[in-house]
Parts: structure tokens; sequence; C-alpha cells
């Protein structure tokens, strides 16, 4: 028979064995001493309940990673502009990549009134948002803001995540979704470097744009946590594209939800060609 050893002997080899030990040993200690105190509870029926914590407690400390994960996690939100001219598949499928992959417990959608660095937008702000809100009404995780909306022009992003920041405070994490042509874009952005203060960044990638991580973080104030790449569905769809489409009187079904396209056909949105606009 193997020999048995009490829960306080178990812990005084385990203390000896472990306080040679670095840093581990230092991220442990409060669960030791955590352990010790429960283990001088020595009536057994006490000691019996205590022992699945004992031995949970002390899986977690030889693998101080665990503690991380049963850590509780900061709540996450995800924050997606975009002019939204139309809203389509691409927009939500990578919505849903960033809500899955990040754990967001929910996706704002922000239709932004005018972007700085955009040519004139075809709908109105009141039917892109219509849009937006037909898009999202069938995820509860998504949510539309009318923030940008409600500003003057142009819409500034940074300030968006500034008020999302002063509304939500300072523990819960936001994460500004982009694909990889508007990260690209990033550095010529409004106040980038106030705006990377209050936000992580989820790059999504979409076909045929490239965009380099590293040179990112070489030009912006980035924490190496505070950006992931995601790969994303990458549907090459794209409102100019669809919008291009509906000039030409071509189909969009399959490209954007149903309500969408019913709301544009209803409304007789993007009939005329772009450059006759301006
Ligand atoms: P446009 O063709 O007029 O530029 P768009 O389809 O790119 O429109 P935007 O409103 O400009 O739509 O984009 C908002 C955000 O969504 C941007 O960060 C853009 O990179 C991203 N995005 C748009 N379409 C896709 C797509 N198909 N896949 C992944 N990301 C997309
Ligand atoms: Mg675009």
């Amino acid at each position: 028979m193997g020999e048995e050893l009490s829960v306080i002997e178990f812990l005084k080899r385990y203390r000896d064995v472990h306080h040679r030990d670095t840093e581990n040993t230092e991220r442990c200690k409060p669960i030791f001493y955590f352990l010790v105190s429960v283990s001088f509870h020595r009536d057994t029926e006490n000691t019996e309940r205590c022992k699945p914590i004992f031995y949970f407690l002390v899986s977690v400390s030889f693998h101080p990673s665990l503690l991380e994960e049963i850590m509780p996690q900061p709540v996450r939100i995800g924050v997606f502009g975009g002019t939204f001219d139309p809203i389509h598949f691409g927009h939500l499928a990578i919505a849903e990549e960033a809500r899955l992959a990040l754990g967001l417990s929910q996706v704002r959608f922000v239709p932004a009134a005018r972007q700085p660095l955009k040519g004139r937008v075809m709908a109105s702000g009141e039917q892109r948002l219509t849009m937006v809100r037909l898009a999202c009404q069938d995820n509860p995780a998504f949510h539309v803001d009318e923030c940008e909306l409600r500003r003057p022009p142009p819409s500034y992003t940074s300030v968006t995540l500034a008020s999302l920041r002063a509304e939500y405070g300072p523990a819960v994490q936001l994460w500004f979704i982009l694909g990889a042509d508007a990260a690209r874009e990033l550095p010529r952005w409004h106040q980038v470097e106030a705006l990377l203060r209050h936000t992580h960044l989820a790059i999504v990638a979409r076909p045929h744009q490239h965009v380099d991580l590293a040179a990112l973080q070489q030009t912006l104030p980035l924490q190496p946590d505070q950006v992931v790449l995601l790969s994303g569905p990458q549907l090459a769809i794209a409102s100019s594209q669809l919008r291009q489409r509906l000039a030409q009187g071509l189909p969009v079904r399959y490209q954007l939800p149903e309500a969408v396209r019913s709301f544009i056909e209803a409304e007789q949105l993007y009939q005329q060609h772009e450059e006759a606009h301006d």
C-alpha cells in the first residue's frame, strides 16, 4: 500500500518543493496559504468536504495558466463602425465571427453620419439606420447605436469610443471591429492615438486585402495583446459593388438580408450611378 499523506503533510512537502521555485510560487502563495488554513481544520467532516476544493486548487497551482482561465474575464463589447450603405452579409458575418472568437457579449453597430475619409453616401442616415436595424433584428447580441448619426458630421470613431468608454467605465474591454482595408488606413484616422487608449482592435481579413500587423504595430502605439487578426469568412461583398449592381438593375439577393433588400426596393435606393450624384 502506498504511503498515505495527510493533507497537511502533503502541503508541507508541496511547499518545500515549490518554494524553491520561482515566479510560479509567488503566484501560488495565496492558494497555498488558503490550503493550509483549510487543512488546519482537522476535523474529518470538514476535511472531507474540502477535499474537492483542495484537489482543484492543487491542480490549478500546478498549472498556473489555469488560473487565468478561471478568473472572471472582463466584459467585452464589440463596436463596429461603418457607412453601411447598404449593410450586407460581409458585415454581419464578420461581426458574428468577432463575437464568437472574442467572446463579445454584444456587438454595437454604429452607422456613421459621414466618414471623413470617404466620399458621399448614397442613402440618408435615417435609411441606413433602418437597414442596419432590419439586418440586426434576428441576432440578440447585435445592437444598433445611433450616436454618430445624432452628432454633427464628420463622424470620428475616437469620439464614439471615448463616449462609450465614459458610458461603460474602465473595466469593460471595448473591441473595435474593422476590415483589413480599413485597418491599413488607421494611421490616418483622426486622433488615432486617443482612440487606441480606449479600445482593442479586431482586424478581419478581407479578400485581396493584405494587412501588415507588424508594420501597424510599429506605426501605432499598440500593445501586443491589443490587436487580433481574425481570418473571418472572407465574403467578397462590398457595399460599393452592391450599389453598382443595383444601379445596373442587377440582382443582389443572397448578398444582404432579404428585409434590407425589400427596403431598398421599396425606397428605390441606389437606382442611379454614383457619378450622377457627384
Ligand atoms: P464600400 O464598398 O462603400 O467601401 P463596405 O462594404 O466596405 O462599403 P463599409 O461601410 O465601408 O462597407 O465598411 C464598414 C466596415 O466593414 C469596414 O471596417 C470594412 O473593412 C468592413 N467590411 C465591409 N465589407 C466587408 C466584408 N465583405 N468582409 C469583411 N469586412 C468588411
Ligand atoms: Mg469600404
